[in-house]
């Protein structure tokens, strides 16, 4: 199954959707100061563009197909569409997401710190 399969499958629908009765806010926006449900842009302003009104489920650490971090409910993450946009644009550049656990070490084995 490619990875991209994976999220065509119900039981990523049926995840996604219980992740985001849970936190249904962009994190990043949230982090910011405000509130954004999906209506917003990532400045805080009324996103003018309908097609980018929603919320993405994010992989904090990119899973490449790795199942186990695919379905780490704990990796996952509410983002808006420019918040998804920034974090992932980022993540190529580097190629490793700066994502840190609570004990302040970063998360994705690509990490410098990881290898
Ligand atoms: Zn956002």
């Amino acid at each position: 199954m490619s990875r991209f399969s994976l999220y065509k499958t119900t039981r990523w629908k049926r995840s996604r959707l219980d992740h985001l009765s849970r936190e249904p806010i962009c994190r990043y926006c949230r982090q910011m100061g405000f509130v954004n449900d999906g209506s917003l842009t990532a400045a805080g302003e009324r996103q003018s563009n309908p097609k980018r009104r929603f919320l993405v489920v994010d992989h904090i650490v990119p899973h490449r197909g790795d199942l186990a971090l695919f379905w780490d409910q704990a990796n996952w993450q509410t983002l808006c569409p420019d918040h998804h946009d920034i974090v992932k644009q980022r993540e190529e550049v580097r190629g490793f997401s700066n994502a840190r656990g609570p004990d302040g070490w970063p998360l994705d084995p690509h990490h410098p710190a990881n290898r």
